[in-house]
């Protein structure tokens, strides 16, 4: 049934005249991979999905969806995880920035890059390759998702611990605002003390505030050695120790640490094809080390070695593999990098949590979360991992044989507020990387103040009073 306000047909038919048969989808099967997210938990419908070339297609796109009130959706990869890039409502139209994916500029000496929103992030990198330049955020969808989502995210990754997350690595962004004009705001300055930092307010909005088309992103030197390390780890106290260790020795050549549950393992061992337990005995936890360095090769893995001798004699680490080749290390990452399909493939229900306390409580919150789980859920499994470095956790409640249809409303939420008081007690995020999308407006209003939803409403209201950008979305 075609729920579409009556004047969306025309409004379809004046996009369409902007950007061409090439820019535009009507028929159904074709927008299904645009309707549906990542984790095939949201479907939406749309009118259309409109893939414009340049941004002043956007920009036409746009003014044409203002003065209509047509409400429209941003997307990038369509990767996010928490439903906030498929249509909510009648008459949304999807923007997919796909077609925009072009390196504008490297500017090697600057150490900064140019791109259009509509990079995939793997190019991103590639292309800082080719000019012997890092650009260092990465993470499991890196092969689909675009910069423009990474920012309207302010995606985290593997590499937060040494670089930042998205934020920290942009210098200047290009935006259609909700009305059809354009702010050019590209600029590769380090230092610009010229009022508020404008840029900032579209990274991490989720598509709400306007359409990003470009941006400048920082470059750093290219790492001329790496090493990788998977440790086993008596428990998460341990590995917090070792991440210390490793700081105290290696200083912070430590690029990336990340924890991961045994049960994590066995998910990936047992539904990712080609995959192998790094270690001959079965451990509890493991620990996934990066050190890069932009010179020194042995010198760098003696470091690691060193290191980890140190803390096996400290208790610290049971037992730990150093890899021998890049070929090696990719394959522990992948290991990392494959859990959330692994989970997905497993049959029965997860309680997903994307959440974060400071580095030093981790431990601590991982017994707690436990056992009030263990109390409220006799025999749940808790598939926990994450970037332990950030102090962010993938922290996953999941119950065999059950699936999302018996899964009643009330039993999901019993398990998310149970997991996010803990989080709020701890002063902690109940979304650490993943951002709000639908999934979670309502934790937002419970777990914000009041003040701060309210200066968030103020900045929406003033930047689209119309309400058209991704509307139910964050708030
Ligand atoms: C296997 C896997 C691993 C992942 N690992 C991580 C991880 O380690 N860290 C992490 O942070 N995330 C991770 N994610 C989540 C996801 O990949 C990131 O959130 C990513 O940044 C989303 O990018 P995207 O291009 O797919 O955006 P989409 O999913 O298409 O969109 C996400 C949001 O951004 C908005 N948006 C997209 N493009 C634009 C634009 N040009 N202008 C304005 N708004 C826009 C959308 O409206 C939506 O609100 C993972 C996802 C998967 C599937």
């Amino acid at each position: 049934m075609n729920t579409d306000p009556p004047d969306v047909a025309a409004t379809v038919a004046r996009i369409a005249a902007v950007v061409g048969p090439q820019g535009i989808i009507t028929d159904p099967r074709d927008m299904e991979p645009y309707i549906v997210d990542w984790r095939g938990i949201y479907r939406g419908v749309a009118p259309a999905v409109v893939r414009p070339a340049s941004t002043a297609e956007v920009a036409a796109v746009v003014g044409l969806c203002a003065e209509t009130a047509t409400p429209v959706v941003p997307q990038g990869g369509n990767t996010g995880m928490c439903g906030a890039s498929v249509p909510h409502g009648a008459g949304q139209i999807v923007l997919s920035l796909a077609r925009m994916n072009r390196v504008l500029d490297v500017d090697a000496l600057n150490n900064t890059m140019a791109v259009q929103a509509g990079c995939v992030l793997a190019d991103v990198q590639q292309a800082a390759a080719a000019a012997d330049r890092l650009f260092p955020l990465s993470l499991g969808a890196e092969g689909s998702c675009q910069i423009g989502g990474n920012l309207s995210t302010n995606a985290g990754g593997v590499n937060v611990l040494r670089y930042g997350n998205t934020r920290d690595l942009v210098l200047g962004l290009e935006v259609v605002l909700p009305d059809g004009r354009v702010w050019n705001g590209m600029r590769s300055l380090r230092k610009d003390n010229t009022g508020y930092d404008l840029k900032q307010l579209y990274i991490g909005a989720e598509g709400t505030l306007g359409v990003i088309t470009a941006a400048v992103l920082k470059l750093f030197s290219r790492p001329a050695a790496t090493a990788t390390a998977w440790a086993a780890v008596p428990h998460p106290d341990a590995a917090l120790n070792l991440l210390a260790l490793l700081r105290r020795h290696c200083g912070d050549r430590v690029t990336a640490f990340e924890l991961i549950s045994r049960n994590c393992l066995d998910l990936v061992l047992r539904h990712i094809p080609g995959t192998r337990d790094p270690l001959e005995a079965i451990h509890e936890w493991y620990v996934l080390a990066d050190l890069a360095d932009s010179h020194s090769g042995h010198a760098l893995r003696n470091e690691l070695e060193i290191a980890l001798e140190a803390a096996l004699e400290d208790a610290l680490v049971a037992d730990a593999v150093i890899a021998e080749s890049e070929a090696q290390a990719r394959a522990l990452w992948r290991m990392r990098e494959s859990i959330p399909e692994a989970a997905r493939a497993e049959p029965g229900m997860l309680y997903r949590h994307d959440v974060s306390v400071a580095v030093s409580r981790i431990p601590a919150f991982i017994r707690e979360a436990r056992v009030a789980l263990e109390d409220l859920f006799p025999g749940v499994d808790v598939i926990c991992f994450g970037h332990l470095g950030d102090g962010n956790l993938h922290y996953n409640a999941f119950v065999s044989g059950r699936y999302r249809s018996d899964a009643t409303a009330r039993e999901a939420h019993d398990v998310t507020d149970l997991v996010y008081d803990i989080v709020q007690q701890y002063r902690g995020s109940f979304s650490a990387e993943h951002g709000i999308g639908l999934a979670k407006v309502d934790e937002i209003r419970r777990y914000k103040s009041p003040v701060e939803i309210e200066l968030m409403r103020t900045l929406k209201q003033a930047l689209d009073p119309r309400n058209i950008m991704n509307p139910g979305k964050v708030l």
